[in-house]
């Protein structure tokens, strides 16, 4: 077992010298946890003044954070300011616990992904506290975690919201998003009543309720996927695809016969499992 931890050791230390994203500074082999630690939070206060101070964040009344859309949204009135963030992890005041976004199941994969490179470097380092997911904690170490986080990822600020649940969320912001950026990031999800908030679809009204219409679609689609800037999901039923092919192709005319629904990604999915599959 030893030596496969050796092996494992080996192949992370090639990885982090091939991963140009990994800051070269961090020597994590020399150094000692709580120093590391003290000197990120002496670095976040630093970055902290200069993100408040260079965004004017005070002179905003309400803030937002979405893991759908990955985006924190400051605002007053119609003014906004938008960031993407990653969250970090959660500190609960109740039962005095840290735990790592990596090992939150609540937490939405494309917001927490990055947090593996702090449990890498964590495993890298030999620092337990990076690693294991869940343990007992103070806040004080929260903030501590949140300036390593920091520093791993190269954030820009940090941001620190209570959610409903009345955990405090550790989130690293990574860049400033501009608002016709950030509203076409808002605009590839829709408010689902059933599955909450998920990426949009869009499908021909007779799929909506339907058995067995058949479900032919833009492309070639799974759950999940990444799906391109100009992509989106679509699918119709074969009702209407004999129309497309009457005409040849999506066309103004074609289009005008059909009555296209949004829908979000897994009522999607669940139309192309009941139509295609084996339910
Ligand atoms: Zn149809
Ligand atoms: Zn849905």
């Amino acid at each position: 077992m030893e030596r496969t931890g050796c092996v494992r050791n080996a192949m992370i230390n090639i990885l982090y010298e091939l991963n140009s994203e990994y800051p070269q500074s961090l020597n994590p082999n020399k150094m000692d946890y709580v120093e590391f630690a003290e000197k990120c939070v002496v670095e976040l206060n630093v970055l902290q003044a200069k993100f408040k101070n260079d965004f004017e964040l005070t002179w905003y009344e309400d803030w937002y954070y979405d893991q759908a859309t990955g985006l924190l949204t400051f605002s007053t009135d119609d003014k906004q300011l938008n960031f993407k963030f990653v969250s970090i992890g959660s500190y609960s005041e109740k039962s005095h616990t840290w735990k790592w976004s990596w090992d939150n199941t609540t937490t939405l994969d494309n917001v927490k992904e990055p947090t593996k490179l702090i449990r890498d470097f964590g495993q890298r380092s030999d620092f337990s506290k990076l690693t294991e997911g869940y343990f007992p904690s103070e806040e004080v170490e929260a903030w501590e975690f949140v300036a390593i986080a920091a520093k791993i990822l190269n954030g820009i600020g940090v941001y620190r919201p209570v959610n409903d649940t009345g955990l405090k969320i550790f989130l690293v912001i990574t860049e400033f998003v501009d608002n016709e950026t950030a509203q076409t990031i808002k605009d590839r999800y829709i408010e689902c009543q059933a599955h909450e908030k998920q990426r949009s679809a869009f499908v021909c009204n007779h799929l909506i309720g339907a058995n067995k219409v058949g479900f032919n679609e833009a492309f070639d689609t799974v759950e999940d996927m990444e799906l391109g800037e100009d992509d989106g999901f679509q699918a119709w039923c074969d009702q209407c695809e004999a129309k497309r092919q009457k005409e040849g192709e999506w066309n103004d005319n074609s289009q005008a016969l059909v009555e296209i629904k949004l829908v979000c990604e897994k009522c999607y999915f669940e139309m192309k499992e009941i139509n295609l599959g084996h339910r």
